[in-house]
């Protein structure tokens, strides 16, 4: 709290951050930035201007959008596609050259930008924490300012360690209930951004507030905050708590002695105060949702499984219509269809918003009730979470249900490391987009949970998992 004023934990987290405002924007002190091989150019546009990174222990660099997720005996070197390769091992130079930390691809730790930070106990409650991908919001679960920054944004941060930014206004989404049977945080956040459109947060840092929320894992959090940015909201976090603290003690990153019990003083001080006021509130009754599956090609366009692919005719708007309209003609599907009766070609249980272990375990718990009936990819995402997967046997599980069991990395999530759909392939997808040629040119993306995806695995086709599951 501010004098008498109760403050919210984002109010809190910008006033300990920011440094001066300037015409309406504020100079925001940078924790921990994390770069991926597309961060390449603002090592360049540093490098050309003689620059050095101001402070290269708070930078930490990830080989994930472009790793190949299989053969990869032979290290960066052995990629076949130039291209390819070439980012792969300029990053690894770039890094090096700038003296940041490296998850390479060799690294025994490898893996996706917003899985090895909080493994590696890097993302600590009350950071501002910025990454060159948007989907960086994924850190606000543990209590943080994080926000996804473009490469010129991030070179400043770089060369400064500060970054420019607009004081977003504040949201709170208040989460009560019982989550249902089959019910996962993947549903969760689909009916959220069902209910409040993918600009339903523009301009707002959410606070994810209620008990559904605290009863969730950190992994489920993680999940939540990760799709954040699909409602329109660059940050989306949660107060930390017990479990935040339980996750975080002990990871190699993590303050230890006495400089633990320091943190927690501090950490515990940042939930939002006892009356603090949001700028904006919505509610949601856990109870209500359904395991969840998109149709269309925004996040919005999702809906329980049990439902049909709605009808644009019927839409007064005619904005709304066109929209529809065109999301029905991508993605081939006629009105009135059941979701269950959308076939599939692919199936991608991978991506930053749900490969770790939490997820590979609800998957493998589904895969165990059967056969693959289309080419479906486990992409772990990180060695850590494959690692541990291998050590409970998931992966056997895996490869005896038909499921390929691969190396880690962003793979189909972006497709631009050379795995991809063909064009008109329709998939499965525990990623975060939907977009047209998200993964892949003329590729069509069904958002689901990771035990949803699994299920739609062994059916062939969209599928309520609490069928498989009883
Ligand atoms: S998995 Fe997808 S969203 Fe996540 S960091 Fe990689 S490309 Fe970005």
């Amino acid at each position: 709290m501010t004098g008498n004023t109760p403050q919210t934990i984002i109010g809190k987290l910008w006033d300990s951050h920011h440094i001066l405002t300037d015409e309406g924007e504020s100079l925001m002190y940078v924790d921990v930035a994390l770069a991926q091989e597309n961060t390449l150019h603002a090592f360049t546009a540093l490098d050309k201007t003689g620059r050095k990174a101001r402070k290269p222990r708070q930078i930490f660099a990830f080989t994930d959008h472009y790793v190949p997720t299989t053969g990869r005996a032979k290290g960066p070197a052995g990629i076949p596609d130039a291209g390819i390769r070439n980012m792969v091992i300029d990053l690894q130079d770039m890094a090096n050259k700038f003296g940041v930390t490296l998850f390479g691809m060799a690294h025994e730790q490898q893996g996706i930008m917003h899985i090895v930070p909080p493994e590696q106990g890097i993302i600590q409650p009350g950071l501002f924490v910025i990454g060159n991908d948007s989907h960086t919001s994924t850190h606000g679960a543990f209590g943080c300012l994080a926000y996804g920054v473009g490469a010129s944004e991030f070179a400043h941060v770089m060369a400064t360690q500060t970054l420019w930014q607009r004081k977003p206004k504040a949201m709170r989404i208040t989460i009560d209930g019982e989550l249902g049977f089959g019910v996962s945080a993947k549903d969760l956040i689909l009916a959220l951004i069902a209910k409040i459109g993918v600009d339903g947060a523009t301009g707002h840092a959410i606070e994810y507030a209620g008990s559904t929320i605290r009863k969730l894992g950190m992994e489920g959090r993680m999940t939540v905050c990760n799709m954040s940015i699909e409602a329109g909201g660059r940050v989306g976090l949660i107060a930390p708590d017990d479990k935040t603290y339980a996750y975080v003690e002990g990871r190699p990153y993590a303050p230890k002695g006495k400089a633990w019990e320091q943190a927690l003083d501090g950490w515990r001080a940042l939930a939002s105060d006892e009356g603090a006021t949001f700028d904006r509130e919505v509610t949601l009754d856990a109870a209500q949702i359904a395991p969840t599956a998109t149709w269309g090609i925004t996040p919005e366009h999702a809906l329980p499984i049990d439902g049909v692919v709605p009808d644009p005719s019927v839409v007064k708007d005619d904005k709304k219509r066109a929209e529809l309209e065109t999301a029905l003609d991508y993605m081939a599907l006629r009105p009135g269809m059941a979701l269950q009766d959308i076939k599939l070609d692919r199936v991608f249980i991978g991506s930053c918003t749900n490969a770790r272990i939490e997820d590979l375990r609800a998957a493998a718990e589904v895969a165990k009730h059967g056969k693959a009936k289309v080419t479906t990819w486990v992409v772990p995402g990180s060695m850590a979470v494959k690692r541990q997967a291998e050590a409970e046997g998931l992966d056997k599980v895996f490869t005896e249900a038909g499921f390929e069991w691969r190396d880690p990395g962003c793979s189909m999530c972006t497709a631009i490391n050379g795995d991809y759909l063909q064009p008109g392939e329709r998939c499965a997808s525990t990623s975060n987009r939907n977009f047209r040629n998200r993964q892949g040119p003329g590729g069509r993306t069904h958002l689901v949970s990771p035990a949803m995806a699994a299920a739609a695995a062994i059916k062939g086709h969209l599928t309520d998992v609490r069928e498989i599951i009883k």
